[in-house]
């Protein structure tokens, strides 16, 4: 599929360091689309769409929120923190959309495996489909993710 102008804009962007050190798409040499099609395959595979997955991140991230921090229990085998840090980072796409420097970790306590992401991510997800490109500092693997924040 041919990009539009704007779109070869956006990549751009998501390419360079502007908005975050690293820039947004790491060491990937994927386009943007092809990027967002393979996650959402690795969803659609596992039974997962974007709003499941996002939703169940900022209910987490909520959970977490008011404990400033500190880990709490989300289940039996899953607890969260959640540690703010000073600054607004913005979305990439071109709209209105201006995150908190939040940062949430799932932990599970039967695997041990832990996953982060930040509101942005919550936002990059639920409206972009878009994890980040592989080696960006924010990554996501959507296997990965879904394995410690819903029940096995
Ligand atoms: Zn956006």
């Amino acid at each position: 599929m041919k990009q539009s102008p704007q779109d070869k804009n956006l990549e751009r962007m998501l390419r360079s360091g502007r908005l975050v050190a690293g820039g947004f798409l790491g060491t990937d040499s994927r386009s943007l689309d092809e990027i967002i099609a393979e996650d959402a395959a690795v969803l659609h595979r596992l039974g997962y769409s974007v709003s499941d997955v996002a939703a169940r991140m900022q209910d987490l991230r909520d959970l977490a929120r008011p404990a400033l921090g500190t880990w709490i229990q989300a289940d039996e085998e899953l607890e969260v923190k959640s540690e703010d840090y000073k600054g607004i980072i913005v979305c990439p796409w071109p709209h209105e959309g201006r995150y908190e420097k939040r940062i949430t970790t799932a932990q599970r306590l039967d695997t041990g495996q832990s996953i982060s992401w930040s509101d942005l991510n919550i936002h990059l997800i639920r409206d972009h489909g878009f994890f980040e490109g592989r080696g960006a500092f924010f990554r996501i693997e959507p296997e990965e993710l879904i394995k410690v924040i819903f029940k096995g």
